[in-house]
């Protein structure tokens, strides 16, 4: 069907621009040899997953549940990092991924059997310290009292045997000149054992498909550490994949007033858009300008009853109608894979957009969505 014939709410993937991103990632590891798996947390639309594994190594996961996603839907090598593994899921996790990685040295005692056992490579989440991110604290795993990853001074070399990688993950939407000076940290504070290491993994957080993004900085970081220390990198990052390749399609339902002028979509920020409340965020919205700039500004608003289930103010050249469709842009990530039927609110349908602009609904939801997770 027509881009104009989906029904609403909808997510639509567009091909041609997860291709684009792909093709760059793809470059990365061409050029230099390194591994990037997608990390799910961002993007786990598995309809995409058999063009995503042509391009990329594999996935990576933050559990069990995401790890069977990615092995079940990709194949390819599965890599896995929980902040702590229960007993009762260790034997499945060890029969598929292919890296684990543990947050602690106490994990790492418990399970490290189980995994070298299984024929796994197990790896160490380090803390570098190294806060390169302003502003959001919720983000950054080495904000004070975070709960991710081991730290020089808890460091065991002596509890290293059968440990073949170090991982790190610091960043969020960050160049690569913050993940030079990441690395600089690394190195300050455990290169003494990175050439024991077989692999070094650099996390995500790298916004590697946005324009201004300095890939000649990240491939000379790369090419460091194969070069000083004979490490194998890998690279998982979830945005970069997915990063503005997808919108989410809405309807008008009515127009309201009150001091400024007000329309109810068909979707909800709270339900189909969490990060625009948590991150917080701006969605871009084709066709409209900040509040004030065009004739005619809007409050956008949910069709839940939080008060605060605002998408933002935007501005129109034309006045709204009901019925009138709004696309949002950059809505493959971090949306599909946090949705909730809070208030009863629908999911939106999944659709992927193909190359020649022909679109296609891949799953649709309906009331037993709702009522399957309540008891
Ligand atoms: C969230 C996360 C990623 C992916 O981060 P993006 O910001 O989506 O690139 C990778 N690795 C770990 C350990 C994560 O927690």
């Amino acid at each position: 069907m027509r881009f104009e014939e989906l029904p609403t709410p909808c997510y639509v993937v567009d091909e041609k621009l997860i291709v684009r991103n792909l093709e760059i990632l793809n470059g990365v590891m061409q050029r230099t040899g390194a591994k990037i798996v997608l990390a799910q947390k961002a993007f786990s639309m598995t309809s995409m997953y058999p063009l995503i594994g042509k391009y990329l190594s594999g996935t990576t996961a933050s559990g069990l549940y995401e790890a069977r996603l990615g092995n079940e839907e990709m194949g390819k090598e599965t890599h896995v990092f929980a902040p702590a593994y229960r007993e009762d899921e260790i034997d499945e996790i060890v029969s598929i991924c292919d890296h684990i990685i543990f947050n602690s040295f106490s994990q790492l005692e418990k399970f490290k059997s189980k995994a070298l056992q299984g024929g796994r490579k197990i790896g160490l989440r380090i803390n570098p310290e190294c806060s390169t991110q302003d502003g959001h604290e919720i983000y950054d795993p080495c904000s004070p009292g975070s709960r991710f990853g081991v730290k020089r001074e808890d460091f065991r070399p002596d509890l290293l045997d059968g440990v073949t990688g170090l991982h790190f993950h610091t960043l969020c939407q960050q160049n690569s000149d913050d993940l030079k000076t990441t690395l600089d940290a690394v190195e300050e504070k455990f290169g003494e054992w990175l050439s024991q290491m077989e692999w070094i993994n650099f996390g995500g957080g790298h916004h590697i498909t946005r324009e201004d993004y300095d890939l000649a900085t990240l491939e000379s970081c790369i090419k460091r550490m194969q070069d000083k220390y004979g490490l194998e990198v890998y690279l998982e990052p979830g945005e970069a994949i997915a990063l503005n390749a997808g919108y989410l399609v809405t309807s008008v339902l009515d127009l309201h007033k009150n001091g400024i002028d007000i329309a109810i979509m068909d979707t909800s920020a709270t339900c189909h858009m969490p990060d625009v409340l948590e991150m917080p965020y701006r969605p871009p919205l084709f066709g409209s300008g900040e509040s004030g700039e065009k004739e005619f500004t809007y409050r956008l608003g949910g069709q839940t009853c939080l008060t605060g289930d605002v998408i933002g103010d935007y501005s129109f050249d034309q006045p709204l109608k009901t019925g009138d469709r709004l696309v949002f842009g950059d809505m493959a990530i971090y949306t599909m894979v946090k949705t909730n039927t809070f208030n009863g609110m629908p999911l939106p349908a999944i659709a992927v957009q193909d190359r020649d602009g022909d679109c296609k609904v891949v799953r649709t939801f309906g009331y037993e969505d709702f009522k399957g997770r309540l008891a």
